[in-house]
């Protein structure tokens, strides 16, 4: 029998209620030993909320006035009996509560336990589980509804009717294989034809489906944006000013952001994580180098650097260093202090980045910045439009899988097309319907489950 595991559900902290969940074949013991109910019943129903206290057995202490309710398995979360207590929001009560229902021999869940549980249990499969955590995890109204499309069951509903279609295929091919024992080459040109135009339909959607992996992981993940510039050309002002808060220390005296400053702000429903870079220039001490080779890394790692420049002042050697290290990246330009005359180069700009987008701002008094967040989305996104969140995928466990499935199934055209026996064709078929099956399937070995689940928060 499975251990019945036990964990606080809800953040640990002060609030109004706090949850513990108990799942296992031990829910409903551990109510009848720690629960005292303010009116007398003899059994408890599935799904009712009872109200009383939670009394420590050893001592007869009361620990806290709750409500709780027992739901009987299989209509639970996890597929088990599954125990909650609503209890007061304060750490120590639930503390001292989970530690009364840890002695009644549950143990402890492990990060994501309850979910796995639910998973193993057939309530989810595993892309709606891992849609579990993307849901608590997202950042913006449009990663959540993603998140929530394929906890609804969108991606798995694709996924099993391309499986069908696969599934039909391969049906095929093993008709051919047991009705054709001598001939068992894919030698008449109907079956060919057939099989390559079957394979091809999947292979576009499969081809439609990974292309949206792009958007859907800056959706899911966000993007990370450099802010990179020389001192004092306003890259903090430019933070707090898209931020709406000061967050970042401004001041006139160059070299003053030493650390990187990380915001996340939400541009047309994508998280975008803004890093405040410590000014980029020919460093003078040790600390300043270490700095700036930080910097490196950071710029190496981002989806788009906009470059700052001072556009009331000509360009310098340390903005041209800028430039030209950065010009193989996703690069944006943005001439800050538009409030003051223009004395920047733009046609100089222009030569040396013929096709980025130069826009003019003021961090200080907020103009040009609607633009400058629009071309930020447009950068990322890679295209004007805002993304509708329905069947795009997000999780690079699935792009793998996808590409994996595509891999195989163009195998198994080229072999349809080049007249293969069946029985060898039918081989990547079957290794494509595994592929693909692993994005939803319970096939998943330990080792990869393990991984997915340990991602989630504990109470999950
Ligand atoms: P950083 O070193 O690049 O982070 O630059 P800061 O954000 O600390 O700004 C340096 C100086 O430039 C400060 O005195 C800011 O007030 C000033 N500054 C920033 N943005 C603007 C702007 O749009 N117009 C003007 N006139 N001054 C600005």
């Amino acid at each position: 029998m499975e251990d019945t595991i036990a964990a606080i559900a809800t953040p640990l902290g002060t609030g109004g209620l706090g949850i513990i969940r108990v799942s296992g074949a031990k829910a409903e013991y551990v109510a009848r030993i720690l629960f005292k109910p303010s009116k007398k019943i003899t059994d408890f129903e599935t799904h009712h909320l009872y109200h009383g206290d939670i009394i420590a057995p050893d001592s007869g202490a009361t620990l806290d006035e709750v409500l709780l309710s027992l739901m009987k398995k299989p209509s639970s979360y996890t597929g088990e009996d599954t125990l909650e207590i609503y209890c007061h929001g304060g750490a120590l009560i639930l503390q001292a509560v989970l530690n009364e229902i840890i002695k009644t021999g549950c143990r402890p869940a492990l990060p994501g336990e309850f979910t796995k549980r639910a998973f193993l249990n057939n309530r989810l499969d595993l892309s709606q589980a891992e849609a579990v955590s993307d849901m608590i995890m997202a950042k913006t109204d449009k990663g959540r509804l993603l998140a929530l499309s394929h906890l609804k069951g969108k991606l798995s509903e694709k996924i099993e009717s391309l499986r069908g279609r696969i599934i039909a295929v391969l049906a095929f091919l093993e008709v051919f294989i047991d009705f054709c024992e001598e001939e068992d080459s894919l030698d008449s040109i109907s079956v060919t034809t057939r099989i390559a135009s079957d394979l091809s339909s999947i292979i576009q959607e499969l081809n439609d489906l990974l292309a949206t992996y792009e958007q859907g992981k800056i959706i899911r993940n966000g993007a990370n944006v450099v802010i990179a510039g020389k001192p004092n050309v306003g890259k903090s002002s430019l933070l707090n000013a898209l931020l709406g808060e000061k967050r970042a220390i401004v001041t006139p005296i160059p070299g003053t952001t030493r650390d990187f400053i990380e915001e996340f702000i939400n541009i047309k429903g994508v998280p975008v994580k803004l890093t405040d870079t410590a000014g980029i220039r020919t460093p003078e001490n040790a600390i300043e180098r270490e700095g700036i080779e930080l910097v490196r890394d950071k710029l190496s790692l981002a989806d788009l650097v906009v470059i700052l420049l001072d556009g009331s002042e000509c360009l310098t050697d340390d903005d041209r260093i800028i430039i030209t290290g950065n010009k193989n990246r996703n690069i944006l330009i943005a001439l800050n202090k538009s409030d003051l005359p223009l004395k920047v180069d733009i046609h100089e700009l222009e030569t040396i980045l013929p096709d980025i987008d130069i826009l003019q701002i003021s961090a200080k008094y907020g103009q040009g910045l609607a633009q400058l967040k629009d071309a930020i989305h447009k950068a990322v996104i890679g295209c004007d439009a805002e993304v509708s969140p329905s069947l795009v995928i997000a999780n690079i466990r699935h792009k793998i899988a996808l590409e994996n499935t595509l891999s195989y199934l163009s195998q198994a055209m080229k072999g349809a097309l080049d007249n293969l026996p069946a029985e060898l064709i039918a081989i990547d078929v079957r290794d494509a319907l595994a592929s693909l099956g692993e994005i939803i399937s319970k096939t998943t070995n330990d080792d990869i489950l393990n991984e997915i689940f340990s991602s989630f928060c504990i109470g999950k």
